[in-house]
């Protein structure tokens, strides 16, 4: 026991960086590391309230534990909800986690702490394993390229590009018109596709500073963990790595997980903040291969009542079936989740569409029903949709997903997107052309088999061999 590694992982309180933290703590037990997982003591609740106490019960060698994440409840309500939670946890955390570490290090039946593994917007916890003595290694949540551009938004500063000169940028083509083309091993790339925290006029925009400090903040730890994979990325990863020394590439991080752990049950299946309906596969198991749409926009993004009726109304005239998932509290203030469409809508539809609030996604897209994915470009979500093999019609919204999409439309082969002011028209035409394009269907289907080949045993998957020398020097540190 004495010798056994043993990493404390804490991901940043959201499902985006919750579910691929939980699929590489999953990888890391398999090989014998001992592991704890911290969420928050508010997410903790939800978890168990979802999916039930034995979600976070934990098995031999691996613990889950919480810590405050510094938000009072009303804070919870708050418009800007995301802000005040990155405020929250990266000024008042680390005295919990630090008094974690010790408690952990008390316990007669539990290994000692042998390194730190946050993921990204958490680097309050790098420090904390740096005063500690404790070697760390960082999960970034989103692609290569979102973290090189990033971690470019400071030089963006320092330029001139930021803040914003005026208000009327945001809205003239100044953010499309603005090509930056100096970003390493990176394409030519508009302004505005960065990021979404380039759309600020205020020198010191909360967003803006914080997003500077944690993507920059990465450089603290031993070494950087990206769930992506070397073919999808092999530029900006070239270029990446002549800035950190040690990167460990091994996504998509689910379908390694799969070959791993086929049955995937080993621990808990996994930490949903919402109630998951399986009965959607039920239904798909009814559709036609490739014959459905599949809508979901992740765990943050938000609507307003026209927006979503847009998007419902452009699903409507696709004319395919579709499987859209409307979370809670995606429309804000117009009541829970399916009640906030349009009646007309739900009847126009009937027999064609099956609507949930959240759905077990991965499993969705790798169903063989479904034949486009309508996405906010989030990274989990377009990673599980090219491991999938599946096109994507793409609505960018907020942080890295405006560059996740212009990769997947203009890189990658794989998306079409829509404008940012949505229209029921430009949806219907693009779902259309995701469902029929030979030339789409084809690039998915090979980042598929890439994806694949990068996860297979037996010496040539990247992704299979960097998780091996990944669990090597976790080791290495114990001993
Ligand atoms: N997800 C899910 N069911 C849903 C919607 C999303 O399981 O109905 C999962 C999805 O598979 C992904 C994560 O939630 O792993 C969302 O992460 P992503 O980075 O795509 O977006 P975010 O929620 O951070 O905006």
């Amino acid at each position: 026991m004495a010798r056994m590694p043993h990493a404390v992982v804490v991901p940043y309180p959201g499902s985006g960086n919750i579910n691929p933290a939980l699929q590489l703590a999953k990888l890391l037990h398999h090989h014998g590391v001992y592991i704890t997982f911290v969420n928050t003591e508010h997410n903790h609740r939800r978890v168990q309230a979802t999916e039930g106490a034995n979600a976070v019960r934990g098995r031999k060698g691996f613990r889950f534990e919480a810590i405050p994440d510094g938000l009072v409840e009303a804070d919870r309500d708050a418009g800007d909800y995301d802000i005040g939670l990155s405020a929250a946890t990266s000024h008042r955390c680390a005295e919990p986690l630090r008094e974690l570490v010790r408690r952990l290090n008390g316990m007669a039946d539990v290994p000692p702490v042998t390194c730190m593994l946050p993921t990204a917007l958490m680097s309050f916890a790098l420090d904390v394993a740096r005063e500690l003595g404790l070697p760390s290694m960082v999960l970034w949540g989103g692609s290569a390229a979102s973290l090189m551009g990033h971690m470019r938004l400071r030089e963006l500063q320092e330029r001139g590009y930021l803040p914003l000169k005026a208000e009327s940028c945001l809205t003239n083509g100044h953010l499309q018109r603005t090509v930056i083309d100096w970003i390493p091993g990176m394409p030519p790339i508009s302004l505005g596709d960065i990021s979404s925290f380039v759309r600020t006029t205020e020198p010191d925009e909360f967003g803006l500073r914080f997003n500077i400090v944690e993507a920059n903040g990465c450089t603290k730890a031993g070494a950087l963990i990206l769930n992506t994979f070397d073919d999808l990325e092999a530029d900006v990863l070239e270029a990446l790595r002549t800035e950190y020394p040690c990167i460990y590439t091994i996504g998509p991080l689910g379908s390694l997980l799969s070959h791993h752990l086929p049955d995937n049950d080993v621990i808990a299946g996994g930490l949903s903040l919402w109630k998951q309906d399986t009965e959607c596969l039920a239904w798909l198991d009814m559709q036609g291969p490739s014959s459905v749409v599949y809508a979901n926009f992740g765990s943050l993004t938000v609507l307003t009542a026209d927006q979503l009726a847009e998007f419902a109304w452009g699903l409507a005239a696709s004319g395919h079936p579709f499987l859209w998932s409307i979370r809670d509290n995606l429309v804000p203030g117009a009541g829970a989740g399916l009640s906030s469409l349009p009646p007309e809508f739900v009847a126009a539809t009937a027999g064609r569409c099956c609507l949930t609030t959240w759905c077990p996604q991965e499993q969705v897209l790798r169903h063989p029903a479904v034949g486009c994915f309508v996405t906010h470009n989030g990274w989990n979500s377009t990673c599980e949709s090219l491991a999938a093999g599946v096109p994507m019609v793409c609505w960018p919204v907020f942080a890295d997903q405006y560059t996740i999409c212009k990769y997947a439309c203009e890189e990658w082969g794989v998306g079409l997107r829509l404008d940012d002011d949505v229209r029921r028209e430009q949806v219907a035409g693009h779902v259309k052309q995701a469902m029929k394009s030979e030339e789409m269907r084809r690039s998915a289907a090979g980042w598929k088999d890439k994806a694949e080949d990068a996860v297979a045993p037996g010496g040539g998957g990247s992704s299979y061999a960097n998780l091996q020398s990944m669990v090597t020097a976790l080791g290495s540190v114990s001993s």
